[in-house]
């Protein structure tokens, strides 16, 4: 066990394929590595393909606990991931990210595709509104994320993104560092409406 700061559960939100370079196979396990050290559950979308199966193997082969949370569709389409600790399955696609965030301290997203970018902009609205506060971290991979990045910088610049909460999404590199940042944070509460925030 390492001695950083604790995150009890942690959500993945990742590619169910495995990309076009082994740098991401390699960066989903040295995160799953690195919440087995730190004794953190992981809770993702329960399927056993991708990076999302790499993940889940990871923490499992380690010793962890990995809880997934599956749609009954997608376990017809045998992409449920058997081998967990707990695979728990929903009626509905929104049923089941509303029990991924229920559930997670804290949220990463590792490179993945709509699927990845529906599930942490989900997330992302509902710290804007303050539905709830989940610290948000981007695994970044090979510069992945870097226009993901510039597009939410400008929406700060042009106007349509309060830059406190831009900074709700912690972007690095290294697992190591991002978890310690997920586990410092501390809730933000910012005026959603850039145009009323001048008037308070
Ligand atoms: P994508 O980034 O489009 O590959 O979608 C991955 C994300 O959407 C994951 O974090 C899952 O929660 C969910 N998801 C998409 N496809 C699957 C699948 N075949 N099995 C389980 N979850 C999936």
């Amino acid at each position: 066990m390492t001695d950083s700061p604790t995150l009890r559960t942690l959500a993945v939100f990742c590619g169910s394929n495995s990309g076009a370079s082994p740098a991401y196979g390699d960066a989903a396990r040295t995160l799953g590595r690195e919440m087995t050290s730190r004794g953190t559950t992981l809770v993702y979308g329960g399927g056993d393909v991708g990076l999302m199966g790499i993940v889940a193997d990871t923490v499992m082969a380690g010793q962890g606990k990995v809880i997934g949370v599956l749609p009954e569709v997608l376990v017809k389409r045998e992409v449920a991931h058997h081998g967990i600790t707990d695979l728990i399955l929903v009626d509905t696609m929104h049923e089941r990210k509303q029990r991924m965030y229920e559930m997670a301290d804290a949220i990463v997203a590792l490179p993945g595709g709509i699927g990845t970018l529906d599930e942490l902009f989900e997330t992302f609205t509902w710290n804007q509104l303050g539905v709830h506060f989940k610290p948000l971290g981007l695994l970044d991979v090979d510069g992945y994320w870097d226009p993901l990045v510039d597009m939410l910088d400008r929406m700060v610049d042009r106007g349509f993104l309060h830059a406190e909460t831009r900074a709700m999404l912690a972007v690095d590199a290294d697992p190591v560092r991002l978890l310690d940042r997920l586990a410092s944070a501390r809730p933000v509460s910012v005026e959603k409406w850039l145009d009323r925030a001048h008037l308070a």
